[in-house]
C-alpha cells in the first residue's frame, strides 16, 4: 500500500494551502473539491479539467483509497445488499432497501464490531478498525447511484445500522454526516439521517452538541437492567440510568424525539414484568418504539416471540399513548436483515 494520504482528509484551507505552496492556481480548489465529493471520481486521471502537470502532481502527492471492489447481492423483495472490500483488503456491508415511499441506505461505521449483543451476528466479527469518514461517505454516494440506476430515484433515508458501533467512531461518522448533508449531490437533509447505537451515554451527550438535526435510535431491547446485561452483556458499563440520563440530555439539547428499537425474544422479556418497565422508561421522554422482527443470525441463541407477545406488548403501549410500530425484516434470504452482516460472501 502507498503510504500517501488520502487528498480528502485535507480541508478547503489545508488543500489552498498545499496549491499555494505548488505554485498553482487557488481556483483549482474548488474544482478538485467537486471531482472527490460530488463526482465521486476514483483518480485523478479522471479529473478532466485540471491540466496534466496539476492531475500527475496530485497523483504524485495523494491517494484516493477507493474501494477495491463492490459485489451485489439481490434479495427476492428488491433489497440489495453490497460487500465492499475496502482499500487495505478489508471488507463491510452495505444495503440498499427500497420501499413504495423511501429508499434506505443502511450503512456500517466500522469493519466488524467491539460489542457483544448476543442476538447479533456482526458481534461474532473482530472489530478490525474504525471506518474512514470518507469511506463511510463512499458508501452512500455509490449506493446513491445503485439507487438512481435501479429505482430511478435518489436514495431518501440513511440508517447507520449495517456493521459497527457508530458512536464509538464518533468523530468520522459526524464528519462523515456534514459531508452528507452538504455534498455529492444528494444534499440530504439531516432529518433524513438516523444514527443507531446500542447505548454510549457519554458519546450521546457528546452528539448532542455537534448540532447535527440528525436523529437518535437507540437498540434497547430490555428496560430492565439484569435482563439487558443478558442480551447485550456490554450494558453492565453503561447502565439503563446513565443511558437515560444521556437521552434526557439529548432531548434537552436537539428535542428530538428517540426512536427505541426492540426485539421481543421468546422467553426472555416477553412478560409483563418486561411490558411494564418498557411502558416507564417510555414515559420519561418524547419516543417511538419500533419492535424489530428477530433475524436469524446462524447460531441461535435467542427466538422471536410468538405472535401473542407482539400484540400483547403493542396493545400495552397503545394504551397508554405510546407510539410504536412493527418493522418487517428485509433482504433475509441474501443476509441482509439487522443483525446478519457477517461478510458472508465475501469468498464468493
Ligand atoms: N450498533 C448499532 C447499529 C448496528 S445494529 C446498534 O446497536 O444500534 C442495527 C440494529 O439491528 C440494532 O437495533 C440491533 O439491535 C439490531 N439487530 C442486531 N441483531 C439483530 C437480529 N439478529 N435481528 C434483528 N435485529 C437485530
Amino acid at each position: 500500500m502507498e503510504n500517501k494520504d488520502d487528498i480528502r482528509l485535507l480541508n478547503s484551507e489545508q488543500l489552498e494551502q498545499f496549491f499555494i505552496d505548488n505554485n498553482q492556481k487557488k481556483y483549482r480548489v474548488d474544482q478538485v473539491l467537486d471531482w472527490v465529493w460530488n463526482k465521486g471520481v476514483d483518480n485523478f486521471s479522471q479529473m478532466s479539467n485540471l491540466s496534466d502537470n496539476l492531475r500527475n502532481l496530485l497523483n504524485k502527492e495523494f491517494v484516493l483509497n477507493k474501494p477495491i471492489e463492490i459485489k451485489s447481492y439481490k434479495s427476492i423483495d428488491g433489497t440489495i445488499k453490497y460487500s465492499i472490500q475496502l482499500f487495505d483488503k478489508n471488507f463491510i456491508e452495505a444495503v440498499l432497501i427500497p420501499s413504495k415511499n423511501r429508499i434506505t441506505a443502511c450503512i456500517s461505521s466500522q469493519v466488524g464490531c467491539s460489542l457483544d449483543c448476543k442476538f447479533c451476528a456482526t458481534s461474532r466479527l473482530i472489530r478490525k478498525r474504525n471506518l474512514l469518514f470518507y469511506e463511510i461517505f463512499d458508501q452512500l454516494f455509490y449506493l446513491n447511484e445503485q439507487s438512481k440506476f435501479y429505482f430511478k430515484r435518489k436514495i431518501s433515508n440513511v440508517v447507520f445500522m449495517g456493521m459497527g458501533e457508530p458512536l464509538l467512531n464518533f468523530k468520522n461518522v459526524v464528519e462523515a454526516i456534514k459531508k452528507m448533508k452538504m455534498e455529492c449531490g444528494l444534499k440530504l437533509s439531516a432529518k433524513k439521517i438516523t444514527i443507531s447505537t446500542s447505548g454510549i451515554p457519554k458519546v450521546i451527550k457528546q452528539i448532542a452538541n455537534e448540532n447535527l438535526n440528525c436523529n437518535l435510535a437507540v437498540s434497547l431491547h430490555s428496560a430492565i437492567q439484569k435482563t439487558r446485561q443478558i442480551i447485550m452483556p456490554f450494558s453492565e458499563k453503561f447502565p439503563l440510568e446513565d443511558l437515560i440520563e444521556s437521552l434526557k440530555y439529548w432531548y434537552k439539547v436537539t428535542k428530538k424525539k428517540i426512536l427505541y428499537e426492540y426485539i421481543i425474544f421468546d422467553g426472555i422479556n416477553d412478560n409483563i414484568e418486561h411490558i411494564k418497565a418498557l411502558v416507564k422508561i417510555c414515559k420519561i421522554l418524547p419516543c417511538k418504539v419500533n419492535f424489530i422482527e428477530y433475524n436469524p443470525t446462524g447460531e441461535e441463541i435467542f427466538r422471536q416471540c410468538k405472535v401473542e407477545k407482539l400484540q400483547l406488548y403493542q396493545r400495552h403501549l397503545s394504551s397508554e399513548g405510546i407510539v410504536n410500530t412493527f418493522r418487517v425484516s428485509r433482504g433475509r434470504d441474501i443476509k441482509a436483515a439487522c443483525g446478519q452482516l457477517i461478510n458472508s460472501n465475501k469468498a464468493g
